[in-house]
């Protein structure tokens, strides 16, 4: 049976790498800044992309190139690329197609680090953002559009809001107007959503959260899904279609295809200028978390679900957001993007306000205060106590972040003991 074809759980254990006889079966850490080689010649042609191959980590790395081929084949692109953070990720996905003088359109309700990149660092060089709400219609993202416009963003699970973005809507847009979708896939994970069979063009991750899902590594990545037509809509990105003359010239769309052109771009100008390479170490650990994704993912779905259930019908609990409620604002969305679960975040306030809810997070035990979401042990954030301590209930309200929230990222232990905690919590209120 050919590879391609595996199964998705079968790709999350096998995908990206195949030892030859004889070779360590477990995926090396290849733990060398350099490579040798016997000629220049021999050198000068990878220098020259004419051939592919190791030079130097900062431009790519056996075992950072066999974790990004794994996470490709799950998220079904054409080429990967794995970046030292989740914020590197949106930053070089971003930048690859937009420079001074141009225009994105990007979700609202996307992570507040990529809010303040876009809106703040990359406004700086000279990039303006619109963001539109992930609810809008299609009339009211066509209006967000200009002609300077190069590509719009959104994430398939919002961080922290949990809205889902309607991707097939988006995509439509994005098409009708010659650009390209790019997705954050953090939350939802290839295992729940493949953006790029919805018709996303590239998908980025911080693999920080599921992906490695253990909490060992800061890390990001950027998939193509292979499909965008930049010769069809040339005018709009020279960066793919005309000569790199910082880079002998190269056509980034001839030299590599529509496949490959985007990667490569973003290795051969970015990488090279930014240097935010992953360690090999941290690929290595990457790749472990990858081979145990489809079995961890069901699982935070499953407690999720139990916990956001056993809120929702507890007398001092006010609310509960969580797509797999029934009558969630984003049920109908989640059932059609995420048919086998969304992700283990949900949030959820007590009665009693901001006062109930710091005497709730002083009686967890299991459940870990932390600001990381997204790995396998319970963790819990209440922003009003913690990163937002300054801001009044005023304050609060207005920044969308209500001061009795609190953000629940459930993890893999027994849904009993998870919901036994929030229980004893609860009483204390
Ligand atoms: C955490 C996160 C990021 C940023 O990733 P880092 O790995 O922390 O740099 C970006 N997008 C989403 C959706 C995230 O949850």
């Amino acid at each position: 049976m050919d590879a391609k074809n595996y199964k998705t759980g079968t790709k999350c254990v096998q995908a990206g790498y195949s030892p030859k006889t004889g070779e360590p079966r477990v995926l090396p850490i290849i733990q060398s800044t350099t490579f040798k080689y016997a000629t220049s010649e021999d050198m000068g042609k990878l220098f020259d992309l004419q051939e592919s191959g190791y030079f130097y980590t900062r431009l790519a790395n056996p075992t950072s190139d066999c974790a990004a081929a794994k996470l490709c084949a799950l998220e079904g692109g054409s080429a990967a690329l794995l970046l030292s953070s989740g914020q590197a990720a949106n930053f070089f996905a971003v930048f690859n197609l937009a420079s001074a003088g141009d225009h994105v359109v990007a979700s609202a309700e996307i992570y507040g680090g990529t809010f303040n990149l876009f809106s703040v660092t990359m406004k700086r060089m000279g990039i303006d953002f619109t963001f539109v709400s992930p609810d809008s219609t299609r009339e009211e993202l066509q209006a967000a559009i200009r002609p300077n416009t190069k590509a719009i963003f959104g994430e398939t699970i919002a961080n922290p809001a949990l809205s889902v973005l309607d991707i097939e809507l988006f995509a439509d847009v994005a098409h009708e107007n010659g650009i390209p979708l790019i997705v954050d896939n953090t939350f939802a994970t290839p295992i729940n959503c493949r953006p790029i069979e919805w018709g996303a063009d590239i998908v980025t991750h911080s693999t920080t959260k599921y992906l490695d899902g253990h909490a060992t590594s800061v890390g990001g990545a950027i998939v193509d899904g292979g499909k965008f037509d930049w010769f069809k809509y040339a005018d709009k990105f020279p960066g793919l279609t005309t000569p790199d003359e910082s880079y002998h010239g190269i056509v980034y769309a001839e030299q590599f295809g529509l496949g490959g052109a985007f990667v490569n771009k973003c290795v051969a100008q970015l990488m090279r200028d930014f240097g935010s390479t992953p360690s090999p170490f941290n690929s290595f650990l990457l790749n472990l978390g990858m081979e145990t994704l489809h079995v961890r993912m069901p699982k935070h779905c499953e407690n999720a679900q139990k916990a956001a259930e056993f809120l929702k019908a507890h007398e001092k609990v006010a609310w509960v957001q969580y797509c797999g409620l029934p009558g969630d604002k984003y049920h109908e969305l989640g059932k059609k993007y995420l048919p086998n679960g969304s992700c283990g975040v949900l949030s959820f306030g007590v009665k009693g306000g901001r006062k109930a809810a710091e005497t709730f997070m002083k009686h967890l035990k299991l459940a870990a205060i932390v600001t990381h979401v997204a790995d396998a042990r319970t963790c819990i954030l209440h922003p009003a106590s913690s990163t937002h301590r300054q801001m009044t209930d005023e304050q609060l309200i207005a920044g969308g972040v209500a001061p009795d929230m609190m953000r629940l990222s459930v993890g893999i232990e027994d849904a009993e003991d998870i919901i036994a905690d929030l229980d004893e919590a609860l009483k204390s209120i």
